[in-house]
């Protein structure tokens, strides 16, 4: 039977109504009858068996349904309010980041994650036969995601993950549980509108370590993916299950003598400040050529840089910021400049947007992946010296990098030496994943176990199916 596309459109128009005018309180009593919230279970072990079920009846589906599904989560995200509601919850729940940029980051996620045209198929055929080679879902897939982009990860994720076929369980962090558990809410209520099966996206009420734990070792759970800090890594990499790896960066972002000076420092402070730079791919410290440093922090400057000369008001950021582990403090990690800088009685406007100081390579805010607009620069005789201190800071993650140059050689030297994921040349950072740089955007960039920029394809197995002695044609 044709469903008329006004009828979609209206039931789409509804659902997102309802979700806006109370997003964490589903208003349709058949969505909510098995559990309060709808794909927020009380325990593990149920959340992960009802996705199993509805990976089961999503099987039966087929890929214009999946198409379906998939628009439908972009749609309701990207209704303006809901928009607006999840990207200020996750500012005020965490404490991190600014509206502004999870608005921007939100609705990337929405629109610039690959769907269900991501799967294509390979063919081969001959004398033989025909051979086909096809992507075909994992089943449930356990996804872990982290504080710094709650609710990005959780839609770029569920857009992948349905796209190529499966159902996800979700283990937020538990310090962003309610925005992750209204996110969830959302898609889940706009994903049964559209026809889906129920509980295709879940998680649990109470997220924490030991219900992470359960998932990743539930015998149903085939997949994990896991967006997050180094330990959670390793774990996860440990587990003995097919993993996804997407773990810490420090992106150095180089800049020689050749470069655009002024578009450079507009770049780099853009880039530095998004999110309160909260981004794994955001730019964490600057390694210049000292005949142009100067002019560079003068455009810094210029674009809302703070500079600190005096080396006791730097250690005394040191002590404010860092931990006696040589860690970040979680409390000014995604906090703005302006109040960074007033914690140790610098009162400053809401122009200023990052904070700088000329360092040596080996100070702890080169050293750290501190997720704060603290931004050191360090300066190096030539470019060499550049790229080879930028690959020394990158501390092997290879993760993200940047570098403002007009030469194209070295370019391609810093490309083959850093060895990063993404390599941003002549832009800032999110150039990387889609903002103002061509390309697809995802939120879950794993370095570590070599997906890259991970997407439907990413979470989906490769299969064979072979036709012997028939249909080629040729
Ligand atoms: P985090 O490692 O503290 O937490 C990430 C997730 O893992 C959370 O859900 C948390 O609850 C869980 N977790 C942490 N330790 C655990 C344990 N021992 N057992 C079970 N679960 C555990 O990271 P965060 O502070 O939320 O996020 C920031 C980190 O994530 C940074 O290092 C950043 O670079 C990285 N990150 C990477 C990407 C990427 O795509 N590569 C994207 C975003 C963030």
């Amino acid at each position: 039977m044709e469903i008329d596309k006004s009828l979609i459109d209206a039931v789409i128009k509804q659902v997102v109504q309802n979700l806006s005018e109370n997003p964490s309180a589903c208003q349709d009593a058949a969505c909510c009858a098995e559990s309060k919230i709808p794909g927020v279970f009380q325990d593990m072990d149920s959340a992960i068996a009802a996705a199993e079920k509805a990976q089961a009846e999503y099987m039966e589906c087929g890929m214009a349904d999946r198409k379906r599904f998939v628009q439908a989560i972009r749609d309701v995200i990207l209704n303006q309010s809901n928009l607006e509601y999840i990207s200020k919850l996750a500012v005020d729940e965490t404490g991190m980041g600014c509206y502004e940029s999870k608005l921007v980051k939100n609705r990337t996620a929405a629109e610039l994650t690959p769907g269900v045209e991501d799967l294509t198929t390979a063919a081969l055929t001959g004398d033989d036969g025909l051979t086909t080679i096809e992507y075909s879902p994992y089943g449930v897939i356990g996804a872990i995601t982290p504080t710094t982009n709650p609710t990005e990860t959780i839609i770029c994720n569920s857009i992948g993950m349905l796209a190529a076929g499966n159902s996800v369980v979700f283990s937020p962090h538990p310090r962003a549980k309610k925005v992750t558990l209204d996110t969830i809410h959302m898609i889940n209520c706009a994903l049964e509108e559209a026809g889906a099966p129920k509980n295709l996206v879940v998680t649990v009420e109470n997220p924490s370590i030991e219900n992470t734990n359960k998932m990743m070792e539930h015998p149903k759970v085939r997949m994990l993916v896991c967006t997050g800090g180094p330990a959670i890594v390793k774990k996860v990499l440990s587990s003995g299950k097919k993993a996804i790896g997407a773990g810490p960066g420090n992106p150095p972002v180089v800049v020689d003598e050749t470069a655009d000076i002024e578009q450079a420092a507009k770049d780099i402070v853009n880039g530095c400040s998004f999110d309160n730079n909260l981004p794994c791919i955001a730019e964490k410290e600057v390694i210049a050529v000292d005949s142009i440093a100067d002019f560079l922090l003068f455009n810094m400057k210029k674009n809302g840089a703070y500079q600190i000369d005096d080396p006791a008001i730097i250690q005394k950021l040191i002590d404010l910021v860092v931990t006696e582990k040589n860690g970040p403090k979680t409390d000014f990690v995604g906090k703005s400049a302006q109040y960074i800088l007033k914690q140790i009685g610098i009162e400053v406007g809401s122009d200023v947007r990052i904070i700088t100081m000329d360092v040596p390579k080996e100070h702890p805010f080169v050293q750290i992946e501190l997720m704060m607009p603290i931004l050191p620069v360090v300066r190096v005789p030539d470019v060499d010296t550049a790229i080879d201190v930028a690959v020394e800071v990158e501390h092997g993650n290879r993760h993200s990098a940047m570098m403002h140059s007009k030469n194209i050689d070295k370019l391609t030297k810093m490309a083959k030496k850093i060895q990063t994921t993404i390599f941003v040349k002549n832009g800032p950072s999110y150039a990387g994943i889609g903002v103002g740089g061509e390309g697809y955007t995802t939120f879950t960039i794993a370095g570590p176990t070599g997906e890259g920029l991970t997407s439907a394809k990413s979470f989906a197995r490769v299969r064979r199916c072979v036709l012997v002695k028939g249909l080629s044609v040729r």
